[in-house]
C-alpha cells in the first residue's frame, strides 16, 4: 500500500504523540484529527475492534484521507477485564471536563485493594484500524501482559502508564523512554504488524 498522508483518528495527545513517533521513519505525512478540526467520534462499540473501525471509517469518510483508528485499553484480570474498552471513560472528569488519570489510577488501585486479591495481573490491548477510502478496512492487534502496582511511578507516557509494569521488567511504563516502550507495548506490537503490511521505509 502506498500511503502519502494519514490522519490519526484520535484527540488523545499522548496516543497521537506515540503514533507520530512510530510513523516518523516512514514516507508518510502524519496529521492529527485535531489539526484538521475533525470531530471526536463517539465510541459506541463494545469491542476494541468495533471502536477502532468506527473512529477510522467515520473520519476517513469526512476527510477523504486514509485514517488510522486506535482503540486500546487496560484489562485487569481480578476485575473481569475491566476497565477494558471503557478505560478512557473510567477516568473522572476534572473541572475543565478533562479526564483525570491520576484519579483513575487511585480508583483502580482502590478497587483492587478492596477485592482482597493478590493477583494484580493485567494487560493492555490495542487494535489499529486502517481505513482507506474505497478499500476494505484492515486491522492489526497487539497486547502486552503485566501487572498493576499500588504506587505510581514515572512521569513519561500517559493514561495508566505510572501503575503498569510489563512482564520481564521491574519499572512502570511511565519510566520507559518512548522508543523503549514502543518495543514492548501493545501499540508498538500492533504497529509492527501494520508497518510490515503497509509501509515502506524512507
Ligand atoms: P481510547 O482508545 O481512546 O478509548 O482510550 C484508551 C484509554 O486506555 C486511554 O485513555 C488510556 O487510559 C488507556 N491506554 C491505552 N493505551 C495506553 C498506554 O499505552 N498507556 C497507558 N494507558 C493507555
Amino acid at each position: 500500500m502506498n500511503l502519502q498522508k494519514i490522519v490519526i483518528a484520535s484527540h488523545n495527545q499522548g496516543k497521537v504523540a506515540e503514533i507520530r513517533k512510530m510513523l516518523a521513519p516512514f514516507r508518510v505525512e502524519v496529521v492529527s484529527a485535531d489539526e484538521l478540526n475533525l470531530p471526536d467520534v463517539e465510541e459506541t462499540g463494545t469491542t476494541f475492534e468495533e471502536n477502532a473501525r468506527l473512529k477510522a471509517e467515520t473520519l476517513a469518510k469526512i476527510s477523504g484521507f486514509p485514517c488510522l483508528g486506535d482503540d486500546s485499553g487496560l484489562c485487569v484480570d481480578a476485575l473481569d477485564g475491566r476497565p477494558g474498552v471503557y478505560s478512557a471513560r473510567y477516568a473522572p472528569k476534572d473541572a475543565n471536563g478533562k479526564r483525570d488519570f491520576d484519579k483513575a489510577m487511585d480508583k483502580l488501585v482502590g478497587e483492587l485493594q478492596s477485592c482482597g486479591t493478590s493477583d494484580w495481573s493485567a494487560h493492555f490491548s490495542c487494535v489499529l484500524a486502517l481505513a482507506v477510502p474505497g478499500q476494505e478496512t484492515k486491522f492489526f492487534e497487539g497486547r502486552v501482559n503485566g501487572r498493576i502496582v499500588p504506587e505510581k511511578s514515572g512521569d513519561k507516557g500517559f493514561g495508566f502508564d505510572p501503575v503498569f509494569v510489563p512482564d520481564g521488567f521491574d519499572k512502570t511504563f511511565a519510566n520507559f523512554l518512548p522508543d523503549e516502550k514502543a518495543k514492548v507495548s501493545h501499540r508498538g506490537r500492533a504497529f509492527d504488524k501494520m508497518i510490515a503490511a503497509c509501509f515502506a521505509k524512507e
